[in-house]
């Protein structure tokens, strides 16, 4: 099964014989961020979209942004001459650039393109007049977002594309041998979905001897073209998904049976197949096995000892990288701890080549900590993004190559900085612990829901089937102005707010025209839902470049979290009071629940998250019983990221599913049986979380629903969920807006699941993306159907 391998692990070996596995590089990262260091490709990207500039200027704009990287990498210390530098450009997605290379371009579109051509490419990821996009969900526990692959049994399958090939050959010119990063054939398929036509019963996975042979293809095109090393990215199979582990296994010994076992160099290139986001497990012999000459572990999440179990006595002479520098988090790397990880792998498997490397691809953090120049220095001096991460990288390489000796004075100043974080102010404040400690179960409790109700349906009298809106309206570009002109100090914080205070006004009077029940203030004056309340807890840090790719060419700027949370005065009640006195209507007050403030932040590492959890959420509490005080009877606290955090593997589900529950309770229960709690969550995979939504016990909870055309009743109606439902009935991801008759049949469904007395009337999420005028015109409508089905109850 090895013959083709290099015998010995020998670092020294120049390989001359192209049929010997070149030695894999000591240092590297398995990804880099793509968007730029001042986010030169949404530039790039945006201003092709909106036809200023062609696919040329595109594609030279791209080539310039990959050459800067390439030299950055060289220039932080990866080795430019063997296969060190990854190659992990892509245009708008990593799925999408698979799904584009093989051809695998739905029904839909294949007038269009066979996805060799960037403008079909953007098809595929944008959507065009007719054609909707390919779906768009989140990566594994991150906040980034692929492109669904839509795979049928008679979906074309061969390669088409040679962008791999060209961007090696780019990279070569410049002097520097890249390594092309790829999705790996079986994380394509488990991520894809059957196309609309497949019959019942066929999965993706069933196309699996298809797409090994297009992925043959082309690693014998990247081989002709000079590329020593490719790594296929598996992170599926540190996931239970759908598919049985047992079929999971099964695939990947086929694949990489076919790729390592079935193809000899110089024929392919050597395999690096990495498995971020978790423990491999079981994975790691069946990669062993089928002859890949490279593995990549997470060593954040996964545990040293199995993966030297894992590969003891099967992974002889060939090459293990050690994920030990967080990919996925902005904290500095304990390298003491670091280097003893590295040890014990390079002591408990002594017959392979130790390399050392991130536990994912640097996608998911900034560029670069030290252009952070607005931030304390204490902190900035705890972080590490981008950059930081691959200098600490080869600092390890370095200590393991020659000894810590080598690199003694960087080692020591990592130590102090690692070590200043554990006893800097603010990380322990002995106030939060204390209040902290001191939580016990009834903190956690509400009466029971049927006494609420009778108290709330006393408090605010509202018709059968109220109508209301998840929070926010249009960020208008005067909102944006204002709060940029605010930042820049061109105007007063009294100037801004009274910009502000208008833009309340005109929504809570356009609230008041459309006949909604329950309004809102429309969050004018928040930038975005967690980082307006990052900006004004204690613990918290914001950054200026901080960006980070979410899809496509968006990008968000997540806060980071770094010590004990605070509240130093009330965050939403002047808004939300203020828009209160100008109507007689109920007006319900806006929070974002603390799951989601984890999710989309940056959060401490030394300590669980479940501890971080409970500060945010007794912030949240005192927020929340201060808006009650002040006379806001309704308060909603949004939960969109709680199934975004849940774990990948299902043994750590149940203990998750727990602790974000009571936190979301403990942010909730403080409140008086008469005030109205609502949550909203948006995504339509309710399934899997449905149990634990319904443990929120909130007393309203909005949900997605218009684009599934209400499905997720289903899942509401088989967990008995027995509160008020808001299942939305207008979907604001599109600019269509929706008739009446279609919002009225949307109800009536809802109405076979809900009964009237616990139905809501609301759109699918917040309003801030939409232009007003489809705002106004799509609330119409909901109002006007909503009267109409209510004359028939
Ligand atoms: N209240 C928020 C808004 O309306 C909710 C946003 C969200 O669910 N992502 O904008
Ligand atoms: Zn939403």
């Amino acid at each position: 099964m090895t013959e083709h391998r290099s015998p010995s692990p020998s670092p020294a070996s120049t390989t001359a014989d192209p049929t010997t596995v070149p030695p894999f590089p000591r240092a590297t990262v398995l990804g880099y961020p793509r968007i730029g260091p001042r986010r030169e490709l949404k530039a790039a990207l945006e201003s092709h979209w909106a036809g200023t500039t062609s696919v040329d200027e595109l594609e030279a704009s791209a080539a310039e942004l990959r050459q800067r990287t390439t030299a950055r990498l060289v220039a932080l210390g990866l080795g430019a001459a063997d296969a060190a530098v990854p190659s992990s450009f892509s245009y708008y997605d990593q799925v999408l650039d698979v799904a584009a290379l093989l051809g695998a371009v739905p029904d839909r579109f294949a007038d269009l393109t066979d996805g060799s051509d960037l403008a079909g490419y953007f098809a595929l990821a944008r959507g065009d007049r007719t054609r909707p996009p390919l779906e768009m969900t989140k990566w594994f526990d991150t906040n980034y977002h692929y492109l669904v692959p839509e795979i049928g049994p008679l979906t074309p399958v061969r390669l088409v594309g040679d962008r791999p090939v060209r961007e090696l050959l780019g990279t070569a010119r410049r002097g520097v041998t890249g390594r092309p990063v790829l999705v790996g054939p079986v994380t394509f398929l488990l991520l894809a979905k059957a196309a609309d036509d497949a019959p019942v019963g066929f999965h993706p996975l069933d196309r699996l001897t298809d797409v090994v042979t297009a992925y043959g293809d082309l690693l014998r095109a990247l081989a002709a073209a000079g590329a020593p090393w490719v790594q296929l990215d598996e992170p599926a199979l540190v996931t239970d998904g759908d598919v049985p582990r047992d079929r999971v296994l099964a695939a990947a010994a086929t694949a990489y049976g076919a790729l390592a076992g079935g193809l000899a160099l110089p024929d392919r290139p050597a395999l690096l197949v990495a498995t971020p986001y978790g423990p491999a497990g079981d994975a790691l012999p069946v990669l062993a096995d089928a002859g890949v000459d490279a593995v990549a572990v997470d060593l954040v999440r996964g545990d040293v000892d199995a993966v030297v179990a894992s590969l003891t006595g099967r992974f002889a002479g060939r090459s293990v990288v050690a994920g030990v520098v967080d990919g996925h988090n902005v904290w500095r790397t304990d390298l003491d701890a670091a280097l003893g990880t590295l040890n014990r792998l390079a002591d408990g498997l002594p017959d392979v080549r130790v390399c050392v490397g991130t536990s994912t691809s640097l996608l998911h953090v900034p560029h670069d900590v030290e252009e952070e120049m607005d931030l304390d220095p204490l902190i900035r001096s705890w972080l590490a993004f981008a950059d930081q991460k691959v200098r600490e990288v080869v600092t390890l390489a370095a200590a393991m190559t020659d000894g810590p000796g080598s690199v003694a004075a960087t080692l020591d100043q990592a130590r102090t900085t690692v070590a200043s974080r554990r006893t800097a102010p603010g990380v322990e404040r002995p106030d939060v612990r204390a209040r902290v400690a001191a939580l016990t179960d009834a903190d956690h409790h509400r009466s029971p829901y049927p006494v609420r109700a009778a108290q709330q349906a006393a408090a605010l009298p509202l018709p059968p089937l109220p109508t209301t809106t998840i929070g926010s309206f249009p960020q208008t570009p005067q909102i944006r102005r204002a709060r940029a002109a605010h930042r820049r100090g061109d105007l007063t914080s009294t100037e801004y707010t009274a910009v502000m205070r208008t833009h309340i006004a005109e929504v809570v009077a356009s609230q008041e025209e459309l006949g909604l029940d329950v309004l809102v203030h429309g969050e004018a004056e928040r930038n975005d839902m967690v980082q307006y309340f990052a900006e004004l807890l204690e613990g918290f840090a914001v950054t200026q470049h901080g960006w980070v790719q979410s899809y496509g060419s968006r990008c968000t700027r997540p806060s980071v979290l770094w010590g004990d949370v605070v509240r130093p005065e009330p965050m939403t009640v002047p808004w939300t009071t203020y828009a209160a006195s100008l109507t007689d209507r109920p007006l319900k007050g806006m929070l974002t629940g603390p799951v989601t403030i984890l999710a989309w932040s940056f959060v401490r590492d030394d300590q669980p998250l479940a501890d971080t959890a409970r500060q945010v959420a007794l912030a949240l509490r005192d927020e929340a019983t201060d808006l009650e005080a002040a006379g806001v009877g309704v308060i909603q606290v949004d939960e969109p990221a709680l199934r975004e955090l849940l774990p990948l593997r299902a043994v750590d589900r149940p203990a998750y599913l727990r602790w974000s529950v009571d936190a979301f309770r403990l942010a909730t229960s403080g409140v008086a049986d008469s005030t109205q709690v609502h949550t909203h969550l948006c995504y339509s995979e309710f399934g899997a979380v449905m149990e634990a939504i319904d443990a929120l016990d909130a007393d309203v909870t909005s949900i997605e629903a218009a684009r599934s055309r209400m499905e997720v009743l289903d899942d509401v109606g088989r967990t008995g969920f027995s509160r008020g439902v808001g299942p939305g009935v207008y979907d604001i991801h599109s600019p269509r807006v929706p008739d009446v008759a279609e919002i009225e049949d949307l109800l009536e469904r809802a109405l076979r699941t809900v009964p009237a007395d616990r139905l809501w009337v609301n759109p699918d999420c917040g309003l801030k993306t939409r232009r007003p005028q489809e705002v106004a015109a799509a609330l119409r409508n909901l109002v006007a159907a909503t009267a109409t089905v209510r004359a028939r109850l």
